[in-house]
């Protein structure tokens, strides 16, 4: 539910008053909010402040959008406002697989949702990495067609089982959408070669690889900029208020901006601006290694419906995951890590991923996933002139790209 307050005696749509007064960490933008507005001179405004379309949050999906609607409309002023000096939620954060689905997923999937509509997530997400890597290099992503495997370990012959039997029908589905076959494939016999203990199932995925996460944003933030799209970090965007001819937006350092349409991009923050939405954050924990010599794998490795994930960055383990032993913890927009969780990560390490190896940690980090009841992303208008395209849950970088250039069709469908 949303109030309108006055700024400037302007009418804005903000949260709602409890959300205002709710604790800092979660709606850091609104603390700002005091700040008087700032004096730009005749210059700023001209050069940078003039948008015909702001797009809110400088991910990989704003990034995107504003890539395929200044292709399709040169002429379009774009402003990309990001509040971090750096994007602070998934898309600089991420372990870079890029994946569109293991075994044991769609099957944790299929009790959700019909067969067509798994398939259908499938298929978005082979078209998003196929349209990623036509946006931009292979060398500009980093992008290394590793393969991935997907590890069961003693515990989990059950879940084993379930995955194991759709390994036929949906090598021929996956056939038939990427013109690949036999696509998974059982593996226990590498279970040694590669080193791990207490595994007793591999199941290899041929088609899936990896990228490196801040080389993809770089280059993205790079075209973007070389097609005279404006990016400006460190601007919260506070709340919009549109009328028949414009939009207003709110920002904390820049003021009050206007423009003819608004697309807001801020995924698992969504409801800080849009809390009729179903997003909630869901916080995504990471550690990686310092470098461990003779490391015996590489590629990227799914465990437990895709709750764990591990991969090797060179010689190093990067390992996230654990969200599902503390759901209710983990549903927050902080970015502290939390030692239940590390500690998780770093028993699986030692028990089952580089057993006998000693590891220390170079870093810990976490981000912000934007989930919801289902798997499926948010792609809509919100008000005429005011759309998103958020809740891209835990495969953003395999979707993104394609669902930036959804949002932005979307704008110009109803550009008016
Ligand atoms: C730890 C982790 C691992 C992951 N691993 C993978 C993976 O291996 N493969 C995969 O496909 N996906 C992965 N994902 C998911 C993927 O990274 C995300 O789905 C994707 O990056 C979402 O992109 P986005 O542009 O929608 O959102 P984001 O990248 O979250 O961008 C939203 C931006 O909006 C900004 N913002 C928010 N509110 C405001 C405001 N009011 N004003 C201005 N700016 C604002 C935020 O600062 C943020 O930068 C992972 C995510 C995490 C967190």
């Amino acid at each position: 539910m949303r109030v309108a307050t006055t700024f400037s005696g302007i009418r804005f749509q903000t949260p709602n008053s409890h959300n205002r007064t709710s604790d800092p960490a979660q709606y850091p933008y609104f603390y700002r909010m005091n700040t008087p507005a700032p004096t730009l001179s005749f210059w700023e405004t001209s050069t940078w402040l003039r948008p015909d379309v702001i797009i809110v949050g400088a991910g990989i999906v704003g990034l995107s959008a504003a890539i395929h609607l200044k292709a399709q409309r040169p002429d379009k002023r774009i402003l990309v406002l990001e509040r971090g000096s750096l994007p602070t939620g998934a898309s600089t954060k991420n372990a870079g697989f890029a994946c569109f689905g293991s075994l044991s997923e769609i099957a944790a999937d299929l009790e959700s949702l019909s067969e067509e509509a798994v398939l259908s997530l499938l298929h978005m997400r082979w078209e998003g990495l196929q349209l990623l890597r036509k946006t931009l290099s292979d060398e500009q992503l980093g992008y290394e067609a590793t393969g991935s495997y997907e590890v069961f370990t003693d515990q989990q012959e059950d879940l084993y089982q379930k995955s194991i039997q759709l390994l036929d029908r949906f090598n021929a589905h996956l056939h038939q959408l990427t013109g690949i076959a036999s696509i998974f494939n059982s593996a226990d016999d590498r279970i040694e070669a590669l080193g791990f203990a207490n595994v007793r199932h591999l199941i290899l995925n041929t088609a899936e690889g990896q990228i490196n996460t801040g080389s993809m944003m770089n280059a993205l933030l790079q075209l973007a900029r070389s097609q005279n799209i404006t990016v400006l970090n460190g601007v919260s965007v506070q709340a919009f208020s549109e009328d028949e001819a414009t939009v207003k937006v709110l920002t904390d350092t820049l003021g009050e901006l206007q423009c003819q349409q608004v697309l807001i991009a801020t995924n698992g923050f969504a409801a800080q601006l849009l809390p009729e939405l179903d997003v909630q954050p869901g916080r995504a924990q990471v550690l990686i290694t310092d470098p461990i010599p003779n490391l015996k794998f590489q590629g990227c490795f799914h465990m437990d419906e895709g709750y764990f994930y591990f991969r090797n960055v060179g010689n190093r383990i990067l390992f996230g995951g654990g969200r599902n032993l503390d759901k209710a913890g983990e549903t927050t927009y902080s970015h502290q890590t939390t030692s239940r969780i590390q500690q998780a990560l770093e028993e699986y390490l030692r028990n089952v991923i580089i057993p006998n190896t000693p590891f220390t940690v170079s870093q810990r980090w976490a981000g912000t996933l934007g989930l919801g009841a289902t798997r499926l992303p948010i792609v809509r208008q919100i008000q005429s002139r005011v759309f998103c395209a958020v809740r891209m849950g835990g495969m953003g970088v395999a979707i993104g790209s394609l669902i930036g250039k959804d949002a932005a069709a979307l704008l110009l469908s109803h550009d008016q």
